[in-house]
């Protein structure tokens, strides 16, 4: 979601992994509990003993929210919903899911099992706590547990916020949605008052760094402009994949696409077609017949001494997936493509002819048409 995903491990099918974020979060973690919680709650221990309990209650956290996250994963796996994998990120974990769930009585319960799993989880750890106590267990054991008990009913409770797209959002969306029969309308209750949540904890956060506390004030800024945002990008989503859903990209292409021909020369291809057109990526046609693609970063790796002694044919690549889509291809699957890509021009072929191309300027401008016209 923010950066660079690294996948760690696989289970039940599900792929688990981190993101870059995540692990400057378990560094600052381990750090301020070996050096502000663990001291001030359990005292009398060696510096290494509270660094041990650190690590340990780091640990904790990630199998804590691993934990809550895999039981989503898990119901809506029940309901037939694709689940891609579990990334932890900064702010905790998410269930990848790629498309909405299909009623509300299955957002409802896949949304509400991961606070049930997390005070579930919270009460077990507490009965092993209570139990090795009682037989004797050393002090840092339980007092990482007693941490982590206390961790996963705060996780439970931040989740149940009903901020969409927290789970509180997603259960208050479900019941909404349920009443209605509308999940727009009831996607956009659910987000705006997660924007305003959002909000409160930004002010609350302002305050408390105004009154001196930095880095608490610090912490409650950034969830909320995390919540605000999230809140904000989920209801366009569902916007977008609502108003795509079953459109083909042969809807959105342009059929005159501007070629240029392999014997073109590289200085005609700049001057007549990069600075005219305003385009990074041009498909290399011969009479017709499409011979692949020319982009700007493919001459840049060509020394400009040499531009006059070659020809586009020199720099022309064979089409692929990252800029070559086909006329049936789902509107949807060419936006994330293009996304993932960068690239916001696909050509559109058919049994290599080229029927068309389509930029992302056009799908938007369809899509704020249709949402204008549409929106209740
Ligand atoms: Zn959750």
């Amino acid at each position: 979601m923010f950066g660079k995903k690294i996948p760690l491990f696989s289970l039940f099918g599900f792929k688990v992994g981190i993101d870059l974020t995540w692990l400057i979060l378990a560094v600052l973690i381990t750090w301020s509990l070996a050096k502000g919680f663990f001291p001030s709650y359990f005292e009398g221990y060696s510096n290494a003993t509270y660094w041990w309990m650190g690590v340990a209650g780091a640990l904790g956290l990630f199998v804590s929210i691993i934990f809550h996250e895999f039981c989503h994963s898990l119901v809506a796996r029940r309901f037939g919903m694709p689940i891609k994998g579990i990334t932890l990120f900064l702010f905790g974990g998410v269930a990848e899911m790629s498309d909405e769930p299909e009623s509300p009585k299955a957002e409802f319960l896949m949304a509400i099992m991961g606070p049930v799993s997390s005070v579930i989880l919270g009460l077990l750890i507490w009965a092993a706590v209570f139990g090795g106590e009682r037989v004797g267990w050393p002090g840092p054991v339980t007092g990482v547990l007693k941490y982590l008990v206390l961790l996963n009913f705060i996780l439970a409770g931040f989740n149940l916020l009903p901020a969409f797209p927290l789970d509180g959002g997603r259960v208050l969306r479900s019941v909404l949605w349920k009443i209605k029969g509308n999940i727009r309308w009831a996607t956009r209750v659910a987000s705006g008052l997660g924007s305003g949540i959002g909000l409160f904890f930004i002010i609350i956060g302002i305050m408390t760094f105004v009154m001196g506390a930095f880095i608490g004030g610090m912490w409650y800024f950034l969830i909320g402009m995390f919540i605000r945002w999230a809140s904000q990008m989920s209801y366009r989503q569902l916007l977008i994949r609502k108003s795509l859903a079953g459109e083909q990209i042969k809807r959105f292409m342009k059929t005159d696409p501007v070629t240029i021909p392999s014997s073109a020369s590289i200085e005609e291809l700049v001057n007549d077609y990069f600075y005219k057109h305003h385009y990074k990526m041009f498909p290399v046609a011969d009479n017709g017949e499409l011979k692949g693609c020319v982009e700007t970063k493919w001459v840049k790796e060509l020394p400009r001494d040499q531009w006059a002694r070659h020809t586009v044919s020199d720099v022309t690549k064979p089409c692929s997936e990252t800029n070559t889509t086909s006329p049936q291809t789902d509107a949807m699957k060419v936006l994330s493509q293009m996304n993932k890509t960068g690239n916001s021009r696909f050509l559109v072929t058919e049994q290599n002819r080229l029927v068309g191309i389509v930029t992302l300027k056009d799908m938007l401008k369809f899509l704020s048409l249709k949402i204008d016209l549409e929106e209740e």
